[in-house]
């Protein structure tokens, strides 16, 4: 499963060199250099690394390709960088000198709320070195002198790029990655009599899937693997499910314990309530448990052939209410006993299991991010306005972002955030988790 790499564009005016300067720091001669401006490259983003950093780094020449006139395009390019990259690198050509052009996308690039690194192209030699400084006037900072023919300045120019970088994935999470390629795990889970067995056995029962036990992960239990035509699921101890035993007040106490062990071992958890019970509040702390575990969920009311048509109404609208705080779960409804409405479970759970796996590109969480923002800007703190520098999904399983903030921002805020990110990207059944990080402007 590849890492979410952060994205460099590299913006200018056509023939400053940007795309000599890809292949200087991507190290293969892959982009097409031509000697003629406004030519379209056949590719424009390539991987790169540098003391041990990957990125992602796009040549935005092929951007400039049109007959609009020059000024208009170099614009063009630069806003689009600014929304599709974490880091912008502008270049000048110094052989050359300002020009209107640079000036223009140095104005635009002034107001990004990204790392900005001007680039000093051409600096073949000392005496090309001695002519930077007159760059300090667009307003980008100082100016790293840079002969990405000859690869003086390479070094300190990708020291530079790799310190305004945003954070690797693992430093952010180094536990909670694991490859990403262990067997999607699902906790049938419930209170007693709810029909978890049944449902369970109706579910491995289905002749598309192909079943196995194993030991569990846990002492004394089972765990079953059900290979159907969409893939391996595998369902945690299921060993009291094959065989039931009595119930009584004890063994609910017990198998509440029991399925909150499932629930922590588990991507995915099928909280089982019967319907004509209702929703009580033994489910609503399991409920609560699974959400803060981190576990995907999807709720299945049960024993639905028992609930009369007239009534139907009303116990969805208790069910949406009491379990209000997994507002993003899906509600099946069916009867494990009838087998009504069976055939919705393992659609749901792989859905659940591709939200939680999800791995958004930089760029795109950064727009939908940024466009939140605007249209409602986080609340004053103190008189300052705090405002989101940029955004990272640090680690998959379930998707966890770290926003990077001027201040702090109010949970009421972050779940709004959540919730843009959660529209946006359709990250359904799946929790996730969003973390704040302070940095300076
Ligand atoms: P782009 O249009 O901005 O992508 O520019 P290119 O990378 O195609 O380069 C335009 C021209 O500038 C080519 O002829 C390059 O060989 C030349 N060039 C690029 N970098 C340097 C440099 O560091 N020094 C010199 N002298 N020429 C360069
Ligand atoms: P568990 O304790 O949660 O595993 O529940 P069971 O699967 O043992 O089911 C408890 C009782 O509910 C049994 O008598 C089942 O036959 C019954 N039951 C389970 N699912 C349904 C259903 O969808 N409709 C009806 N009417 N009864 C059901």
């Amino acid at each position: 499963m590849s890492p979410v790499l952060p994205v460099v564009a590299v913006v200018g005016r056509p023939n400053v060199g940007k795309s000599t300067i890809v292949n200087r720091i991507v190290g293969r001669r892959e982009a097409i250099v031509q000697e003629k401006p406004g030519v379209t490259r056949d590719r424009k983003e390539l991987v790169a690394d540098w003391n041990g950093r990957s990125f992602r780094i796009i040549d935005t020449g092929g951007w400039i390709a049109t007959d609009e006139p020059l000024a208009k395009q170099v614009s063009l390019q630069a806003e689009r960088a600014i929304r599709e990259s974490d880091v912008v690198m502008v270049v000048v050509d110094v052989t050359v000198g300002l020009t209107d052009e640079d000036a223009q996308i140095a104005r635009i690039l002034q107001r990004a709320d990204r790392p900005v690194l001007l680039v000093a192209n051409k600096a073949d030699d000392d005496r090309r070195e001695r002519e930077i400084w007159p760059l300090v006037k667009l307003g980008l900072g100082e100016p790293h002198p840079l002969s990405a023919i000859h690869g003086r300045g390479s070094g300190d120019l990708l020291d530079a790029l790799v310190k305004v970088l945003p954070p690797a994935p693992e430093d952010l999470e180094p536990a909670e990655n694991d490859g990403g390629d262990r067997m999607f795990s699902v906790a049938i889970v419930g209170r007693p009599n709810v029909g978890k067995s049944t449902l369970f056995n109706r579910l491995v029962g289905d002749e598309r899937s192909v079943v196995h036990d194993m030991p569990g992960t846990t002492r004394d239990t089972i765990d079953t693997i059900v290979e159907s035509e969409d893939g391996t699921l595998k369902f945690i101890d299921t060993a009291g499910m094959r065989r039931k035993s009595r119930v009584d007040e004890d063994t609910e106490y017990y198998s509440v314990l029991r399925a909150l062990d499932a629930v922590d071992l588990a991507d995915a958890a099928l909280l089982v309530i019967d319907a004509t019970e209702g929703v009580s509040h033994q489910d609503q702390r399991l409920a609560e448990r699974i959400d803060g575990a981190g576990t995907a969920i999807v709720l299945v009311l049960n024993k639905w052939d028992l609930i009369a048509t007239e009534e139907r109404e009303q116990i969805q609208v208790d069910v949406a209410d009491r379990m209000g705080f997994l507002g993003y779960a899906p509600t099946l409804k069916l009867s494990a006993l009838t087998g009504k409405n069976l055939k919705s479970v393992l659609p749901a759970l792989r859905e659940a299991e591709a939200a939680y796996h999800m791995r958004i590109p930089t760029a795109a969480l950064n727009r939908v991010v940024r466009e939140a923002q605007q249209r409602h800007p986080p609340p004053l703190d103190k008189r300052h306005r705090p405002r989101i520098l940029y955004a990272t999904q640090g680690a998959a399983d379930p998707p966890t972002f770290t926003l990077f903030a001027t201040r702090n921002l109010p949970a009421t805020y972050l779940r709004y955030i959540e919730r843009m990110i959660r529209e946006y990207f359709e990250l359904g059944p799946t929790p996730i988790k969003i973390r704040v990080r302070r940095r300076g402007e």
